[in-house]
């Protein structure tokens, strides 16, 4: 039985109620599920699931295959009803910081960066990048102007065929990696600022990423430019 990965739909669920479908040591695997699990560089939700008054806490969670697998200090049996509630705090850092992610990453490609090759919740990498310091303050002074507009981030579906990625290398790799199967693609729109395909966890606007604490340039060989930010 697949899991219903409820986050998807709603990212600001913190508490939800399922059916243990299939268990193993110190594993579950529900119907459907708030945590999300470890994936696009977004480190899994830590919490609990309660049954009965006890609470069992998950400390880590994998998607395989279509199935989420929740790891938990002790074991429940299938069939069992559990009460799930997510570490809220980390998943909205986690979510604020991704979201940042995508709105510095699509200022940076505008502004000439050249091809993010690595990114991170503290660091994105260009190669081969011409960037300079004057482009990065030039983005911060962009980035904490769009969040202060808090403008809405908005998540659509669109079917493979239809999506264009130009010439763009790192999109075009990234679609080669969905498996063929998969023709409706979940896509990330920051206004006019970013867009791209994603899984993940977000805010629902800009307003709730927050500022720059501070960004920072540091050049590499080859050409290699790795830029360190702080939200
Ligand atoms: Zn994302």
């Amino acid at each position: 039985m697949d899991t219903v990965q409820l986050y998807v739909d709603d990212s600001y669920l913190r508490e939800f109620d399922a059916t243990v479908v299939r268990t193993g040591p110190k594993f579950v695997v529900l119907d459907r599920t708030v945590f999300y699990p470890e994936g696009g560089g977004q480190p899994s939700d830590l919490g609990t699931l309660e049954v009965e008054g006890k609470e069992h806490n998950v400390v880590k969670v994998m998607k395989r295959g279509t199935q989420i697998f929740h790891y938990l200090d002790g074991d429940i049996a299938e069939g069992t009803a559990v009460h799930g509630v997510i570490d809220w705090e980390r998943r909205f850092d986690f979510m604020r910081l991704h979201s940042g992610e995508h709105l510095l990453t699509g200022l940076f490609e505008a502004a000439g960066s050249g091809p993010k090759v690595f990114s991170s919740f503290s660091q994105l990498d260009f190669k081969p990048s011409d960037l300079t310091e004057e482009t990065l303050q030039g983005v911060r002074r962009r980035f904490d102007e769009i969040v202060k507009m808090d403008i809405p981030i908005r998540i659509y579906y669109t079917d493979r065929d239809r999506l264009d990625v130009g010439e763009d290398a790192r999109k075009q790799s990234f679609l080669e990696k969905i498996p063929p199967d998969v023709e409706t693609l979940r896509m990330v729109e920051i206004g006019e600022y970013a867009l791209t395909f994603c899984m993940g966890t977000h805010v629902k606007s800009t307003g709730e990423i927050g500022r720059l604490r501070s960004l920072r340039l540091e050049s590499k060989k080859k050409r290699r430019k790795i830029v360190y930010f702080e939200l």
